[in-house]
């Protein structure tokens, strides 16, 4: 069996003390991989690495070889994509039709922002007082703690490594310990790019060790987390005691609207894919469909035969449309979540139970799931699930539409289907998310920010300005 180090200073080495824990294949059920449990002290050693990589070649290079390194790295995310997609699905069960391509997609951030890199300036500053000069430097924050969730590991962290290296800054990285194998092969192409030792350090372990460990190290200065609003709520209160910068991306319960004006063909797709990609495993998963009620009848009915043609099966295979649930912990939640609904008087359309499938000696299926009569004050429309399970709610106008999307305290995504362009920019305008589709859903881009409104999160990734999360700047006057 396969066994994973810990990346420190450029090289690989076990935990202290020896230590590992077990990874697992959502889909077969079977430990494929060990690996390394990181302790304080390695915590301690990737930090005070990523410390002195910041006085050293790195810190002194140039913009412009920062950015070169940066799109060195893209040639070879995209080179090693295949690989990197496949420990991927069998670490965290999501299709490697949708993998694959989100792997070959990396790259692009890493371009992007290297291209960004000698880019990044100060200003020369009028001033009201005589004798003096004045100008602004754009310096990095220092070393930054990155910290990912199982759904998407190497895309997530892109989003925050890729912006942090532009910025000149070193990073240590905690994967999730459900999917830590693929940060760990990622980092392999960190060096064979040419990067110096410390720049990247990879510690696996679980959040309440290594994370609360790298959370609290004095020598952090910033903490970009993506994960539940719960962890990221006692990662922001943690990270408050030192007045470390914090970015946040959080969960969702993102509405998908369709007008009666919609092209509801269109729309169905739309909202499949919104709740059954990654099998509901999403932060912009859209678990609350909301349906005008003059097209309520004709769309479920679509809707439910599109649904349940969706084939389960083994994530490597590319006719799969839906695979397991990734962890154990989650497969749970996403059966609570069905008897709660049920329990509040929604009415399961279709599934609502686990199921096995044909090949899988994994036991973590569930079938695609649709509850409609649902209130929007019911927890199955509040609460986020991160599993494949709908909650369908009718309204009758604009007004009731905006009402029930905004009425949560998420805020992450929503999507609105009608043909009248009017319409989507009023609801562009009144929805309270940071992202919002107008006839499409699941967007997203390297050249566009994205992050959450309300509980969703604090900050933006991605998009020219995401760069300004790891920089500070620095007034400097000189008399003349
Ligand atoms: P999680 O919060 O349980 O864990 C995320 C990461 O944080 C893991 O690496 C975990 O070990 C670590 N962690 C947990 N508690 C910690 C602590 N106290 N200190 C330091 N680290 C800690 O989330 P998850 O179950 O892995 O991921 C699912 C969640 O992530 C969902 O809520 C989903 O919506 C959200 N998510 C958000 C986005 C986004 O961009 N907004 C993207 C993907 C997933």
């Amino acid at each position: 069996m396969q066994t994973y180090d810990l990346y420190i200073d450029g090289a690989r080495r076990p935990a202290e003390g020896g230590r590992t824990f077990d990874t697992e294949n959502p889909y077969t059920g079977k430990v494929w991989a060990k690996i390394a449990h990181g302790t304080e002290a390695d915590v301690d050693a990737a930090v005070e690495a990523a410390d002195r990589a910041l006085a050293g070649e790195w810190g002194t290079m140039t913009a412009t070889a920062r950015g070169k390194l940066m799109m060195r790295l893209a040639d070879l995310c995209e080179k090693h994509a295949a690989d990197l997609a496949a420990t991927e699905v069998r670490d965290n069960g999501k299709l490697l039709a949708e993998m694959g391509g989100q792997t070959r997609y990396i790259g692009e951030w890493y371009r992007y922002f290297g291209g960004l890199a000698d880019k990044i300036q100060g200003a020369v500053i009028p001033t009201d007082k005589k004798g003096i000069f004045n100008f602004t430097r754009r310096e990095p924050l220092g070393v930054v703690a990155m910290i990912t969730p199982w759904n998407s590991p190497l895309l997530l962290l892109a989003w925050k490594l890729a912006p942090a290296l532009a910025a000149g800054n070193t990073a240590v990285v905690k994967p999730s310990e459900f999917t830590s194998a693929s940060t760990l092969e990622f980092a392999e192409l960190f060096k064979e790019a040419g990067f110096p030792d410390g720049v990247l350090n990879v510690v696996t372990g679980f959040g309440q060790d290594v994370g609360a460990a790298l959370v609290a190290h004095r020598k952090v200065a910033k903490i970009a987390f993506t994960g539940s609003d719960a962890s990221g709520a006692r990662i922001y209160q943690r990270a408050a005691q030192d007045l470390k910068h914090v970015t946040l991306e959080l969960g969702g319960k993102s509405p998908n609207i369709v007008f009666e004006d919609a092209d509801l063909e269109a729309a169905v797709m739309g909202a499949i894919s919104g709740i059954f990609a990654a099998t509901g495993q999403t932060c912009i998963a859209g678990s609350r469909l909301l349906l005008q009620r003059s097209i309520k009848e004709r769309f479920m009915e679509r809707l439910i035969e599109v649904a349940k043609a969706a084939k389960m099966g083994d994530p490597m295979d590319e006719g799969t449309n839906v695979g397991p649930i990734t962890t154990p912990p989650q497969y749970k939640k996403v059966l609570e979540y069905i008897d709660i609904a049920k329990g509040e008087g929604a009415t399961c359309v279709l599934g609502g139970k686990p199921t096995s499938v044909e090949g899988s000696t994994g036991t973590m299926f569930v079938e695609p799931t649709i509850f409609t009569g649902v209130r929007n004050e019911m927890r199955i429309a509040q609460e986020e699930v991160f599993g494949p399970v709908l909650a369908v709610i009718d309204f009758e106008d604009e007004d009731e539409a905006v009402q029930i999307a905004n009425d949560v305290d998420f805020g992450l995504a929503a999507g609105v289907w009608t043909s009248s362009i009017g319409r989507a920019l009023r609801m562009s305008e009144r929805l309270k998310v940071g992202t919002v589709w107008v006839n499409t859903y699941r967007a997203v881009s390297y050249t566009s920010p994205f992050g959450g409104y309300k509980r969703s999160g604090l900050g933006r990734e991605s998009g020219i300005e995401s760069v300004n999360e790891f920089l500070q700047t620095k007034s400097v006057w000189i008399a003349t």
